[in-house]
């Protein structure tokens, strides 16, 4: 088959498939869509092609006809969130499966960590970028290494590539690479940096790029960094993440060091650090105390299911989480999960859900693949309160979307035929490295699929 033209930035009308989920909730699949991407990277119009007529086109802001392209039998979907990964570990991918969470930090993590320089960021960030694209994620929520100059090389990859990304300086001061710096020095210099990086950074190219203050854990933070960490992600409007409860020798840990906490839970909300714009990545071990706690803050979770399952740290309970209200996105959670594909870490999180109920007989019902699709795009959207800029095709929203070739997920078959839940299961279950064959962001084309 001919290989469509891909359009490189807007305006233009993509004739396509299409299967999105809906912000008003289910879903919608087109045979034979039309997608129109105005201008300014928005999604003007999602319609069926014979409801479009193009003779619209060219009028106001609308592209003309001659920007039509015809990208079947692809399928367009939205661009995937990522709401958890390790910039600086991507090397480290695949390595250490089955080794207890503070293990594999000291062995795989630490080491690159500390050589992630500016130079080591220069090298990697852009071609992390453009890998990350190449799987179908167009927004990355990322953690960096401890180094200033390290993030503003990441940030300036993250500006050139034109994926939407949030990343954030980690911040350490109990475990840090320089014990011989005081912790009161290593805390003051952390947050100096975190602001500045925040003032250079948050909010570029109108949202595209936003800052995350990141504090590694509750093993590696004192209280007084966790507390004025949260202070700082409050007062200039940025996120705040950190991971919790992924791994028991990490909750024995924090129950020592904080010994007058209820929880691990409580350890972030005695420092203010929980509430709408806070990430949690795993929050696989928590009490319903906690849960009912985190979901009256509105605290996000990113959930991490490959991650868990490598690392053998446990099974979250999405089920039980998703009915007591918590927001829940994906995230690969790179290295600590092997693989960048959120598609992946859908069918991880899927074989995870189906273990709890054979296992453990959980009876909360089991995702759809289109669920799991909503929750990697959608879910990942609501996780950064971006529902309303990305996340599904829908009119109103930036155009970050993805174009998926379906035929390569079973080459024994022409799979044209697939529809709304058996497409996005075939997409979920038998995802491979030649499906995803553009990105777009803003309607502006990524570097990193094959087309
Ligand atoms: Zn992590």
């Amino acid at each position: 088959m001919s290989q469509p033209p891909i359009p490189e930035r807007p305006p233009f009308i993509l004739r396509c498939r299409l299967l999105t989920p809906l912000a008003a909730g289910g879903y919608r699949f087109e045979r034979d869509a039309r997608i129109d991407v105005d201008e300014t990277g928005r999604i003007a119009r999602v319609a069926g092609w014979t409801d479009g007529e193009p003779k619209a086109a060219g009028e106001g802001g609308a592209p003309a006809p001659h920007q039509v392209v015809d990208l079947r039998p692809w399928v367009i979907l939205p661009g995937m969130v990522d709401t958890h990964a390790h910039l600086p570990q991507l090397p480290s991918a695949g390595l250490g499966a089955g080794l207890d969470l503070l293990t594999w930090l000291e062995r795989y993590v630490f080491p690159r960590e500390r050589d992630f320089d500016r130079a080591a960021a220069e090298r990697l960030a852009p071609r992390a970028f453009g890998a990350m694209a190449a799987v179908g994620t167009t927004t990355a929520v990322l953690y960096g290494a401890v180094y200033q100059p390290s993030l503003d090389a990441a940030f300036e990859a993250a500006e050139a590539h034109g994926i939407r990304a949030v990343i954030g300086k980690v911040m350490m001061d109990r475990l840090r690479y320089d014990p011989t710096l005081p912790q009161g020095v290593v805390l003051e210099t952390s947050l100096r940096q975190s602001a500045d990086l925040i003032g250079r950074w948050h909010g570029r190219d109108g949202g595209r790029l936003l800052y995350a203050v990141t504090p590694r854990f509750a093993v590696s933070c004192t209280a007084d960094m966790l507390r004025e960490s949260a202070a700082l992600a409050r007062a200039t409007g940025s996120y705040w993440q950190t991971h919790l409860a992924e791994d028991a020798h990490e909750i024995d840990e924090v129950h020592r060091l904080f010994p007058d906490a209820l929880d691990y839970t409580d350890v972030y909300d005695r420092a203010g650090g929980l509430g709408e714009r806070s990430i949690m990545a795993h929050a696989i071990h928590l009490s319903d105390r906690e849960v009912a706690r985190l979901a009256e803050t509105g605290t996000r979770i990113a959930h991490c299911p490959a991650s868990n399952l490598f690392l053998a740290s446990g099974t979250m309970p999405l089920g039980r989480y998703l009915e007591a209200g918590l927001t829940v996105g994906l995230g690969s959670d790179v290295s600590g999960g092997p693989d960048l594909s959120l598609f992946a870490v859908m069918r991880a999180g899927a074989y995870t859900q189906s273990g709890l109920r054979a296992m453990r007989g959980d009876a909360h019902p089991l995702l759809s693949p289109v669920e799991w699709l909503g929750l990697g795009s959608l879910g990942g959207a609501r996780v950064l309160g971006l529902e309303d800029r990305i996340g599904s095709v829908e009119a109103g929203k930036e155009a970050d979307l993805i174009a998926v070739d379906a035929a390569t997920t079973l080459p024994i078959r022409d799979l044209a035929d697939d529809e709304g839940e058996d497409l996005a299961s075939r997409l979920i279950f038998r995802a491979g490295p030649a499906m995803v064959r553009g990105a777009w962001v803003r309607g502006r084309r990524l570097e990193g699929p094959v087309a």
